[in-house]
C-alpha cells in the first residue's frame, strides 16, 4: 500500500485531479472532511477547544463557529498551535483507521490523502509521495475568480497566505500540469498512477523480505 498526499494551491485543480486519481481506482480521503468531523460537538477534539478558546467560539448549535475561530487563529500564532494540537492527533487517528480498512480489503491499494494546506502545516513528511497539482499563480486566480465567489483582491490576499505554489513544486514528488486541457491532465494522472502502483508492489515485496 502506498499513501500519497495531494496538494495544491487555491484553484490549481487539486479537487479536478482527486476525481481523476478516483476514477483510477485510487482510495480518495478528504482530510478537510476528517478535520470537520473531528471537531463535531462533543468529541474529544471539540471540548479541548471549547475549553481553550471558551465557548464563545460556539455558534447558537453548539457547533465551532469556524470564521470566529479563524479569525483568532490567522493572527495569533499560539492559538494556532492550540488548536493543531486538538485536531491533529485525532484526524490522523482517523485517516488511521481509514487506511487500516482499506488496507484489509485491498493490500496493495493507492491512498490518496486531498490534503489542501499540507505544506503549509509542515506534514509533507508523513506521506510516502507528494503529488502537487499545479497551475502558476496568474492561472490559479483566474480560475478562482472564474469559479464566481472571489474578486481578484481577494483571491490574491488569499493567495499571499499560502505558501507559493512553485515553492510548492519544489518540495513534491511528482506534478501534474493542469493548465492544459482536462484530458491532458488525465494523462499526467494516468501515468502517476502506474507509477505508485509500481510502487506498493515494490514496498509490498520489500516488506515481505528477510
Ligand atoms: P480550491 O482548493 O481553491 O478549492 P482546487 O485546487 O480544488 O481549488 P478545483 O476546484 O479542482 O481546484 O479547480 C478550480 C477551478 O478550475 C474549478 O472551477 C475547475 O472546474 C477549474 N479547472 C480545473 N482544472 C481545469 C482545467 N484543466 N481547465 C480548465 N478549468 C479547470
Amino acid at each position: 500500500m502506498v499513501i500519497v498526499a495531494l496538494t495544491g494551491g487555491m484553484g490549481s485543480g487539486k479537487s479536478t485531479v482527486a476525481r481523476m486519481f478516483k476514477d483510477e481506482g485510487a482510495h480518495v480521503i478528504d482530510f478537510d472532511y476528517l478535520a470537520r468531523l473531528v471537531v463535531e460537538p462533543d468529541k474529544p477534539a471539540w471540548r479541548d477547544i471549547v475549553d481553550y478558546f471558551g465557548p464563545e467560539i460556539l455558534s447558537s448549535d453548539g457547533t465551532l463557529n469556524r470564521s470566529a475561530l479563524a479569525e483568532i487563529v490567522f493572527s495569533d500564532d499560539k492559538s494556532r498551535k492550540a488548536l493543531e494540537r486538538f485536531t491533529h492527533p485525532r484526524i490522523f487517528e482517523e485517516r488511521d483507521a481509514l487506511i487500516k480498512a482499506i488496507k484489509r480489503k485491498d493490500p496493495f491499494s493507492i491512498v490518496i490523502v486531498d490534503f489542501p494546506l499540507l505544506f503549509e502545516l509542515g506534514l509533507g513528511k508523513m506521506f510516502d509521495k507528494v503529488i502537487l497539482a499545479y497551475v502558476p499563480r496568474a492561472v490559479q486566480i483566474r480560475r478562482a475568480i472564474k469559479r464566481g465567489c472571489l474578486g481578484k483582491e481577494e483571491a490574491e490576499r488569499r493567495l499571499n497566505a499560502q505558501i507559493a505554489i512553485e515553492e510548492k513544486r519544489s518540495l513534491s514528488d511528482y506534478i501534474i500540469d493542469n493548465q492544459a486541457s482536462l484530458n491532458d491532465t488525465r494523462d499526467q494522472v494516468r501515468k502517476v498512477i502506474r507509477e505508485l502502483r509500481q510502487l506498493a508492489i515494490n514496498k509490498e515485496g520489500e516488506s515481505n523480505c528477510c
